[in-house]
């Protein structure tokens, strides 16, 4: 349900940003994704285009670009970038470290005619 959640907001999204550039095909989508959002950028992909057949994101690329999210260490105060949650401080050893709220996905641009 999450992961459906996600991919009807990345499309609504995506219809939005068409609408105010008058956008009437979409042909390439470019979005970030949080590594720790737990979401397969292939899930993504497949779960896009099934939801976008019959809008004008129907023949939209999907580019996922997979960002580290950024992690605090709650003993050195250190600051890392994450691509897992298991992962310790790199300075002291320290876990868990803290995991920044961040968006599970960031829609960097659209092209399209
Ligand atoms: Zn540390």
């Amino acid at each position: 349900m999450h992961e459906l959640g996600m991919t009807q907001r990345l499309l609504s999204l995506v219809e939005a940003q068409a609408r105010t550039h008058g956008c009437m095909v979409v042909q390439a989508v470019e979005i970030e994704l949080n590594a720790l959002a737990g979401m397969e950028p292939e899930a993504l992909r497949h779960g896009f285009h099934a939801l976008a057949r019959g809008t004008v994101a129907e023949a939209a690329e999907l580019a996922i670009t997979l960002c580290p999210a950024l992690a605090h260490c709650p003993a050195c105060g250190y600051t890392d970038s994450v691509t897992s949650r298991v992962q310790a401080c790199t300075q002291c050893g320290t876990w868990p470290l803290d995991i920044e709220d961040q968006e599970a996905l960031r829609l960097v641009a659209i092209r399209g005619a």
